[in-house]
């Protein structure tokens, strides 16, 4: 059964000095070559394989990973059984792929994209193989992600070909000299860095194109209408949107990164973008403060550059994650009809995941406190 995630207590950030970080990292750095080293000269003399698990006392440095899975109207009543345990499943299964890489060593730039993969190749989900229709019939995906230490980023935007957008959101910050690549131009670089590439009816699901013609039923409009003047009279239903990923975690080096990948609205107008792949709206990452991955009506994410937003109190105003993400969710976007949710990690392996709407598809795994999957409010 899912649980609801409880609420973690209240850290104070102003205790966490960056000169205490800044200590622990360099222990950290002394002692990696030395756990090698030292395990190098168990492998001579015994012959076999270090564990990489074994190398790393996991007690002392913390690991974490959060995800979501979209927020919406979500209700147990609205929910099946059947449905239900579908999402745990899923959710499961990409916590499990995203610790598995932080628990080895591994960076949180790849658990963040083993995680956002496995659920961008899960029709359950508003990315990659799921992604909702534009009001056209076709899909166009985003996705973006940063990283902590370097403030670096990369995001695509508006790609109809891309398998896994958010490994060309990643191809883009280690790769090329621009943090956002659009359409055709993203397309041509995806392709130049070998990533897989697929027609744009890979992504076309039923489920999907049900919801796409209630959608625009919904929007009471003549089917005769060109769709910017149908998008005049939209009555947009964001019920119809649920499913956009995300993914936040902590390495054993203490760097934090967070990454989103989505297929955007259900009947979006042509070319729009959202607030996924908008660095500072939908996804944020700053080993000072936190990481931030969004879920919602994007449009109000990047209005109110949500992700930043709740980093920049964190780190300015010396709030928990927990205070600056519960202020941004429900007294800055509720009053003004921005709806959604955030998953958000610090580097002491912190997780706080506030969210406005009914429910949102979420879970985190850490060192600490272990794996916990959430569903409703
Ligand atoms: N934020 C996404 C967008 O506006 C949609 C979602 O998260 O449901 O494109």
């Amino acid at each position: 059964m899912p649980v609801n995630t409880p609420s973690k207590p209240y850290i104070n950030h102003q205790s966490n000095s960056a000169e205490t970080k800044a200590s622990r990292r360099s222990v950290k750095r002394w002692l990696l070559p030395v756990l090698v080293g030292a395990s190098s000269i168990g492998l001579l003399a015994c012959g076999g394989a270090p564990d990489p698990a074994e190398q790393f006392n996991f007690s002392e440095t913390p690991i974490a990973i959060a995800i979501h899975g979209g927020a919406g109207t979500i209700t147990r009543e609205s929910m099946s059984p059947e449905r239900e345990a579908q999402f745990q499943a899923a959710l499961e299964e990409a916590l499990a792929a995203g610790y598995a890489v932080l628990e080895t060593g591994g960076s949180s730039v790849d658990a963040v994209i083993a995680a956002i993969e496995l659920m961008e190749e899960n029709p359950l989900f508003n990315a990659g193989r799921g992604a909702v229709y534009t009001y056209d019939g076709t899909h166009e995906l985003d996705a973006s992600i940063m990283h902590g230490a370097s403030r670096e980023a990369g995001a695509i935007a508006g790609v109809t070909r891309i398998q896994n957008p958010i490994k060309a959101a990643r191809a883009v910050m280690e790769n090329s000299r621009h943090v956002l690549l659009s359409g055709t131009g993203a397309e041509t670089f995806a392709r130049e860095q070998d990533l897989a590439m697929v027609h744009n009816s890979y992504f076309n699901t039923e489920h999907r194109f049900e919801q796409l013609q209630r959608a625009r039923e919904n929007m009471q409009t003549n089917a005769t209408l060109p769709a910017h003047e149908a998008y005049a009279s939209a009555n947009w239903d964001p019920a119809f949107n649920m499913g956009t990923v995300g993914a936040v975690a902590l390495d054993v080096e203490g760097n934090i990164v967070a990454g989103t990948s989505t297929g955007g609205m259900t009947a979006k107008q042509y070319g729009r973008i959202g607030d996924s792949p908008i660095i500072g709206a939908g996804t944020w990452a700053d080993n000072e403060s936190c990481a931030v991955s969004a879920t919602g009506h994007g449009e109000y994410f990047i209005r109110y550059q949500v992700a930043a937003d709740i980093c920049s109190r964190v780190k300015y105003l010396g709030e928990s994650i927990e205070q600056a993400g519960a202020y941004v969710i429900h007294e800055v976007l509720m009053p003004v009809g921005g709806t959604g949710g955030v998953i958000i990690l610090d580097a002491a392996g912190n997780v706080s995941m506030p969210f406005n709407t009914e429910g949102m598809y979420r879970g985190q795994k850490t060192s600490a406190n272990g794996m916990e999957i959430g569903i409703y409010k």
